[in-house]
């Protein structure tokens, strides 16, 4: 019999939905055809694109050509970062930037590495204990030549969801000229990702977190918004990022958008609550990380006092229950979790953190097996670390 697996890690990556799979298929064998080519395989091929553009518009509320394709959300998060910085270079000689300390490695790198080589100012806001940016620190850091505000919607690890549609609001008050970009990666399945309604400019999606296929992602860029091309070559995605699309994609990320729109979230939010109690109840020294009022209805993050993270997920893992110590692509890393230590974690603390992400398979069985289960791998790891 296979061991029965539980996947509480729907932050990192989600399953392709099997009816967006279905819909993506033709697009490997029949409808194979190049986009640009002008013969019927290629109409065929564009069709398809159109649709997915389409959709994913008529999903945040925007024009078909304010959509462009990516490779991912990575690749989204560095465009509108260098792309802004280096047309608005062309009139500032050092443009100003403002995030959060909080914020995915995909916007804090760009971010770090225009300011090593001198060619921008960033302010990183601080977050509270919950994990919220305060407006009036925001409002405080904007300056004369700040082109680009970048605000995570909601938080990779601790589910936190920031005020978005407040914060466009204050920007667009003091400066209507700055840019105000989200990375709505983990927002998008549960968020309301109306763009106009939020007073976005920009925002960042990808496919593999919204139960689509990974290596595809988008970027919504708003009409009259200056940016320099990702990538240059036959002049794809109206001359802003080129190479032949990626059809069976784009294809898949359009009906997993739309498959988003159906979807009912209590029955995720009342299995997640029914952990954290469960959790708090079972398990002395445990601590919820970041604001319950304020979070995506998936997410459950907790510090276990005395016990590392990475033992705590193999030893689930050893039961067939995979969870994750933070974000995916930092899970490997030793050093802690800069989103933990931004909401006053110490390091030492940081260090005995896991996330549990529910899924839409997630079952109530489920998680009665993880409140059965954890305790005692708890218990057994305070002993051996003698604690
Ligand atoms: N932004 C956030 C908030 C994420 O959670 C992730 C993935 O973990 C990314 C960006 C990167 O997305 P992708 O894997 O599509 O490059």
């Amino acid at each position: 019999m296979k061991k029965r697996e539980i996947y509480l890690d729907h932050a990192a990556t989600t399953p392709v939905d099997a009816a967006v799979f279905k819909k993506m298929l033709p697009y490997f064998s029949e409808k194979y055809g190049n986009p640009s080519s002008l013969h019927k395989a290629g109409d065929q091929a564009q069709a398809g694109v159109i649709k997915a553009r389409q959709q994913i518009a008529s999903f945040l509320n925007c024009l078909p050509e304010e959509i462009y394709f990516t490779a991912g959300a990575t690749e989204s998060d560095n465009w509108i970062i260098n792309g802004i910085v280096e047309k608005a270079r062309q009139n500032i000689k050092k443009p100003h930037i403002i995030t959060s300390s909080f914020e995915h490695n995909a916007i804090l790198e760009p971010i770090r590495v225009l300011e090593k080589n001198g060619l921008i100012e960033a302010s990183l806001l601080s977050v509270d204990k919950d994990g919220l940016i305060g407006l009036d620190q925001l409002k405080k850091a904007i300056k004369k030549n700040t082109v680009l505000v970048s605000i995570m919607y909601a938080n990779s690890e601790i589910g936190t969801v920031q005020p978005i549609k407040q914060i466009g609001e204050l920007i667009k008050k003091i400066n209507p000229k700055i840019v105000f970009h989200t990375d709505a990666v983990q927002a998008v399945n549960y968020l309301n990702c109306d763009v106009n309604n939020l007073n976005l400019d920009a925002l960042s999606l990808s496919g593999h977190k919204i139960y689509g296929p990974k290596g595809i992602g988008a970027l919504y860029l708003k009409k009259e918004i200056p940016i320099t091309s990702l990538i240059r070559g036959g002049g794809h995605e109206r001359g802003k990022r080129s190479g032949t699309e990626n059809v069976p994609g784009i294809i898949g990320l359009g009906e997993a958008i739309t498959v988003i729109k159906k979807q009912s979230h209590d029955k995720i939010k009342k299995l997640r609550n029914k952990l954290i109690t469960g959790i708090l109840r079972d398990i002395p020294d445990s601590y919820l990380n970041g604001s319950l009022e304020y979070r995506l209805p998936n997410n459950a993050h907790f510090s276990f006092k005395g016990v590392e993270g990475e033992g705590i997920v193999i030893a689930l893992s050893e039961t067939g229950i995979y969870v994750s110590t933070g974000s995916a692509c930092a899970s490997h890393s030793l050093s802690p979790s800069h989103v933990l230590t931004a909401i006053g974690l110490s390091n030492e603390q940081a260090h005995t953190s896991i996330r549990f992400t529910l899924g839409r398979q997630t079952r109530e069985g489920d998680i009665n097996h993880v409140l059965e289960v954890l305790p005692k791998i708890i218990k057994r790891l305070r002993k051996i670390s003698g604690r």
